[in-house]
């Protein structure tokens, strides 16, 4: 048997690796255009985590004006969940991560496919198969237990685990030997022929993390399995390959698979691409850092701030802060500009795990949400009541144009009003302006100066001042008067200047009417919720006062 024959007796494929090499030809790229890919496997949902790199991965490329794809990795076929292929693409599609290339709902699309791993089986095989030829592979036969054996006797004897040098028992079988097994029906799996140092370290630059020096991978790795698919390691480096990637971003957990990684580059006589490991965010317990936890943080999960009414847009826009700090201040200083427009930049990535920040998290969101117009508020907190809380959202349907009064109020300006910061906070925000939810039980008289005659001031301003059509400017005069005519100061500044003079400001006044409104002492502006409620909710409350 020549090597060829000899590759071809273990390992059966249909076509020879030459065949793929020309099938997928070599991009045509502009110069600095990047090819990255999001690579997930099926495993579960979504989680923040893979949000954020997804999202650094169609950026980079959308930015550089390259290509993304999505590859689905199922070569662990035991941890694939049923549907979890068409969750990641719904979910990530909610957040307006797309790719120009791979799995999609209607299936492939691009000219680099199959995306999915488990269809790309004779493709791994034509490459191992050129391993085996150019005696860079080799078929193993251990057992379970032969491994066990090796295992324990390295542990005995403190040395390096794993199946390398003199461990790497079928590394020194001969041809015969192999075919001999191989025809009595022993099983296999094939593994790389190492020919690194352990003592060597070689150079490698991270995108993000800058410069190291690692030591060379000894380990005789397994590349194809017993089912007949190939491990992580082999199959993303035969698809990166061929996929033209020329940006591995992926998160820095691979980071110690590099020495593996650049190996198998090498022996496939695959050019390396780039590398960009990108750090977790993490949170802080017991004073110190972890990477969020799927399993332990509520936080990890996407459907936590689906919960929480933070519109998707927002945790975008905190991840993209998490991606590069400048973005923050990018953003003050282009207050018109579309996101899209920023850059980022692996330079300016963290290197180390990143502290998940709740509170810049609720800005960012709370900021975003009061740049929307009132219509998008509408439909968004509609959207959200509409899952969490239904009897609000009939409220809010019946109402629909009153309630985007309600929403436009103090919004579409230039320095619009922050209140907002998730939708299900919204119902305890505008609540009191429902005739159907408007049956306080507390009214927060206790922080009102003018308490003692506040029957007195709602009487004198509903009766004699109060004018159902007055624009703002009127309608701050007649508050006024009023005022002046129960002896309160008509501007802060006489008041601030003689407090003694008067039995209050005007802003303890105009309080007096405002709780008797809505039961709260710290409302948006006031005359627009009078011009909203109207005349008869006015009248109504006013009079249900009875203090
Ligand atoms: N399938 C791997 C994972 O889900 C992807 C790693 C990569 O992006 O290369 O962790």
């Amino acid at each position: 048997m020549n090597r060829e024959e000899y590759a071809d007796f273990l390992v059966k494929s249909e076509h020879d690796y030459k065949y793929y090499e020309n099938k997928y030809p070599k991009r045509n790229l502009s110069e600095g255009a990047m090819v990255t890919r999001y690579a997930p496997s099926p495993t579960g949902l979504v989680h923040l985590g893979a949000l954020y790199t997804s999202f650094i991965s169609v950026k980079m490329a959308k930015q550089s004006g390259g290509v993304s794809f999505l590859r689905i990795e199922d070569t662990d076929q035991k941890r694939s969940i049923d549907d979890g292929v068409r969750k990641i693409i719904e979910d990530l599609a909610k957040f307006d991560i797309n790719f120009d290339e791979g799995v999609t709902l209607e299936g492939d699309k691009g000219n680099y496919g199959p995306y999915t791993q488990s269809e790309r089986g004779d493709i791994y095989k034509a490459f191992v198969k050129k391993l085996i030829i150019e005696d860079k592979a080799y078929p193993c036969f251990c057992s379970e237990d032969d491994l066990k054996h090796d295992h324990d006797r390295q542990a005995a004897n403190k040395e390096r685990l794993g199946y390398y040098g003199i461990w790497a028992r079928c590394r020194r079988l001969s041809m015969d030997d192999v075919i001999e097994k191989v025809n009595n029906g022993e099983k296999y799996i094939i593994r790389l022929k190492s020919r690194g140092n352990f003592n060597h370290h070689f150079k490698f630059k991270d995108e993000i993390k800058g410069k190291m020096e690692l030591p060379e991978n000894d380990q005789d790795i397994v590349i194809l399995k017993s089912d007949g698919l190939p491990t992580y390691h082999f199959a993303h480096a035969v698809d990166d390959h061929l996929m033209g990637t020329t940006h591995v971003i992926r998160g820095d957990e691979w980071l110690s698979s590099i020495p593996v990684h650049v190996q198998l580059f090498e022996m496939l006589d695959f050019e390396l691409p780039k590398f960009a490991h990108v750090s977790p965010i993490c949170i802080e317990e017991d004073g110190k850092k972890r990477k969020l936890s799927k399993r332990k943080d509520p936080e990890a999960a996407i459907s936590f701030y689906h919960k929480k009414g933070i519109p998707n847009k927002g945790l975008m826009l905190f991840l993209e802060t998490i991606a590069n700090s400048n973005f923050e201040m990018w953003m003050l200083q282009n207050k018109d500009s579309d996101p899209d427009e920023f850059k980022l930049d692996f330079k300016r990535m963290p290197i180390g795990g990143t502290l998940f920040d709740y509170e810049k998290l609720i800005s960012i969101s709370k900021n975003y949400i009061s740049k929307l117009k009132a219509t998008e508020v509408y439909d968004m907190a509609f959207e959200w009541a509409s899952l969490y809380d239904k009897d609000f959202a009939s409220l809010m349907e019946k109402y629909k144009d009153y309630t985007t009064s309600i929403f436009n109020i103090e919004r579409e300006q230039k320095k619009p009003r922050k209140d907002i910061a998730y939708f299900s906070e919204v119902k305890d925000q505008i609540w009191y302006m429902y005739d159907e939810l408007f049956n306080p039980s507390v009214y927060e008289w206790q922080k009102v100066t003018g308490r003692s005659e506040i029957k007195n001031i709602l009487d004198t301003y509903l009766n004699d001042y109060y004018k159902e059509d007055d624009d703002k400017d009127s309608w701050f005069n007649h508050m006024k008067e009023a005022a002046v005519k129960l002896g309160y100061a008509g501007e802060m500044r006489e008041y601030k200047d003689n407090p003694d003079n008067y039995k209050g400001s005007i802003a303890d006044f105009s309080t007096v009417v405002r709780v008797a409104l809505t039961s709260k002492c710290n409302t948006p502006d006031l005359y627009e919720i009078m011009r909203l409620l109207g005349k008869d909710r006015i009248m109504s409350r006013i009079n249900k006062v009875t203090m």
